[in-house]
C-alpha cells in the first residue's frame, strides 16, 4: 500500500456507523468518525469508563514499542509455571489453550523480529499526542492528560545494562531516555530516596491520572457533539448480501448501519467466526491494588522493573500493579497476585497505609506479536477491525481512531497499515 492523502467526499446524511465497544479504542474511533460527519452509535454493556483501561497504569507509553517477546523468554517459561508469585505467571491449566498463541509469540522472540515490530509500533506511537489533541481540546477539563514523565528503577546495575540494547533501539526510533543515578532518583521522586541507585527517565511519556474519568470525559464529549451511546451487548452483526447492515443486541434490539467497527477488546473474539477468521487474540490479566489514602506521596508513575509492577499516582489514590498472567479465558481472577504485588511494594515504601484498599483486574487484548489489528474485514468490507492493543491501548486509542476513520471514509491512510493487517495471522486460505 502506498501511503497517500486523498480527499474523500463527505458522508451522505444516512451514513451511520456503529462502533461495538466503548473502551478507549472504541470511544476514540467514535469521536474520529463523528469528526468526519458520520452519525455514530457506540454500543457497550458497561458504563462509560468501566473498561479495561480503568485498571491500567495510565501511561502514554510512546516509546514502549519493544514487544513482550524479548529474546531469552523460552528459558523463563519453566520459572513462570513454578513461581506464581513472579511478575510473569502462567497458570498451568491455561497452557493447552494458550499453546498455539504461545508458539506464535515465541516465533517473535528473535532480534530481527523485535526490531521490525518496534519499528512498526513506532509508526503509531509517534502520532499519539497530535491524535489526542483535537479530542482533548473538545473536553472542558484541560487536565485529563498530564505532562508527567515516567521513571523506571532497577535493583542493580545489571537491570539497566540489560536494557541497553532496547534503549539504543528506542533512541534510533527517535525516543528519549535519561539515565538516573541515586541522587537524581531522590531528587525527582523523594519517596524513593536512598532506595534505588539505577534508573531511567522517559521524558516523552505523559500520564492520565483518572483513567476511568478520562474515558468517561471523552464519551461525554462524543454525546455532547451528537453521538449516541447505547448500553447493550452486541450479539451479532447483521448481514445483507455480503455487507453488514447493522447489529442485533442480546436483547433482540436492532440498529441499522452503513459501517460497523469492532473495537471490543478481548470481546472482539465473539465476531471472528462470523468474519471467517481466527485471529489469535488472548486476554492477558494484569492486577492492581488501589490505596485511596496511601500515606506516602508518590509524584511520578514509577515502573519497578525487577518487581514487574508500577506505582501510579491516580486521583483516586495510589495504584500499585501491573504483572502479566496467562490464564484460561474464563478463569476467575486470582487476587492473591495483587497481594503479592502489595507485599513487594511495602518493602519499598513501608509507610503505605492500607485502609479501604480496592482490587482490580484488567485483561489486555494481546496478539502474539504485540501489534494491534487496524484493518478492514475481508469478508464484510464495510466492517472495520480495531482491537488487540495489548499493553498500549490507552496510548494508541486516538491514533487508531484516526486511522479507522480514514478507512471508513474511503481515504488511503497516511501510513502503511499492512503491519497491522488481520491477514498476518491467516493460514493458507484463511481471511479476516
Ligand atoms: C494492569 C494493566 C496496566 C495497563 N497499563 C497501560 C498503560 O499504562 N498504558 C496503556 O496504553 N495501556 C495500558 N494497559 C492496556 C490498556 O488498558 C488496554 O490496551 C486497553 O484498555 C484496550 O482498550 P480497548 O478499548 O481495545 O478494550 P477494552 O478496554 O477492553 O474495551 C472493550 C469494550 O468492549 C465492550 N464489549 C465487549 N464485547 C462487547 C459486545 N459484544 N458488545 C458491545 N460491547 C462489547 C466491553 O464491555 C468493553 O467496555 C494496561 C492494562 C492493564 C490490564
Amino acid at each position: 500500500m502506498t501511503p497517500q492523502h486523498s480527499v474523500a467526499p463527505a458522508p451522505a446524511l444516512a451514513e451511520k456507523v456503529i462502533v461495538i465497544g466503548g473502551g478507549i479504542v472504541g470511544v476514540c474511533c467514535a469521536l474520529y468518525l463523528q469528526r468526519e460527519g458520520y452519525g455514530v452509535t457506540l454500543i457497550d454493556p458497561a458504563a462509560a469508563g468501566d473498561s479495561t483501561a480503568k485498571w491500567s497504569c495510565g501511561q502514554m507509553a510512546v516509546s514502549e514499542v519493544i514487544p513482550l517477546s524479548k529474546p531469552g523468554i523460552l528459558k523463563k517459561i519453566p520459572g513462570w509455571l513454578l513461581d506464581q508469585k513472579g511478575p510473569l505467571a502462567l497458570r498451568p491449566g491455561a497452557l493447552p489453550g494458550i499453546l498455539p498463541w504461545f508458539l506464535r509469540f515465541l516465533a517473535c522472540a528473535r532480534h530481527s523480529k523485535i526490531v521490525e515490530i518496534s519499528e512498526h509500533m513506532a509508526t503509531l506511537t509517534h502520532h499519539v499526542y497530535e491524535d489526542y489533541a483535537p479530542l482533548l481540546a473538545a473536553c472542558p477539563d484541560k487536565t485529563l492528560m498530564g505532562e508527567r514523565p515516567i521513571i523506571e528503577v532497577f535493583d542493580s546495575p545489571s537491570g539497566l545494562e540489560h536494557e541497553a540494547a532496547h534503549l539504543e533501539l528506542r533512541k534510533a526510533l527517535g525516543f528519549k531516555s535519561e539515565v538516573l543515578d541515586r541522587a537524581a532518583i531522590a531528587d525527582l521522586e523523594p519517596s524513593l530516596a536512598g532506595k534505588f541507585s539505577h534508573g531511567l527517565l522517559f521524558p516523552d511519556w505523559r500520564a492520565v491520572s483518572d483513567t476511568k474519568g478520562f474515558i468517561a470525559a471523552l464519551t461525554q464529549s462524543f454525546i455532547e457533539q451528537g453521538g449516541t451511546r447505547v448500553r447493550g451487548q452486541v450479539k451479532r452483526i447483521d448481514e445483507v448480501a455480503d455487507h453488514a447492515s447493522g447489529v442485533t443486541l442480546g436483547s433482540g434490539e436492532r440498529y441499522a448501519a452503513s459501517h460497523v467497527v469492532i473495537a471490543a477488546g478481548t470481546g472482539s473474539r465473539q465476531f471472528f467466526d462470523q468474519m471467517g477468521t481466527q485471529i489469535p487474540l488472548a486476554g492477558i490479566a494484569g492486577y492492581q491494588v488501589l490505596l485511596p489514602s496511601p500515606g506516602v506521596e508518590v509524584r511520578h508513575s514509577v515502573i519497578y522493573a525487577d518487581g514487574g509492577f508500577c506505582f501510579s499516582p491516580m486521583t483516586r489514590g495510589l495504584q500499585i500493579g501491573g504483572t502479566i498472567e496467562f490464564a484460561s479465558p474464563n478463569a476467575e481472577p486470582n487476587f492473591k497476585r495483587a497481594d503479592i504485588i502489595l507485599e513487594k511494594a511495602r518493602k519499598i515504601l513501608p509507610g503505605l497505609q492500607l485502609d479501604n484498599i480496592e482490587y482490580g483486574v484488567g485483561y489486555r487484548p494481546f496478539l502474539p506479536d504485540t501489534k494491534p489489528v487496524i484493518d478492514r474485514s475481508a469478508r464484510l468490507s464495510n466492517v472495520f477491525l480495531a482491537f488487540g492493543h495489548g499493553q498500549l491501548g490507552l496510548t494508541l486509542g486516538a491514533t487508531t481512531g484516526r486511522l479507522i476513520a480514514d478507512m471508513v471514509a474511503g481515504r488511503a491512510p497516511a501510513q502503511d497499515l499492512t503491519p497491522f493487517s488481520a491477514k498476518r495471522f491467516a493460514l493458507v486460505g484463511g481471511h479476516a
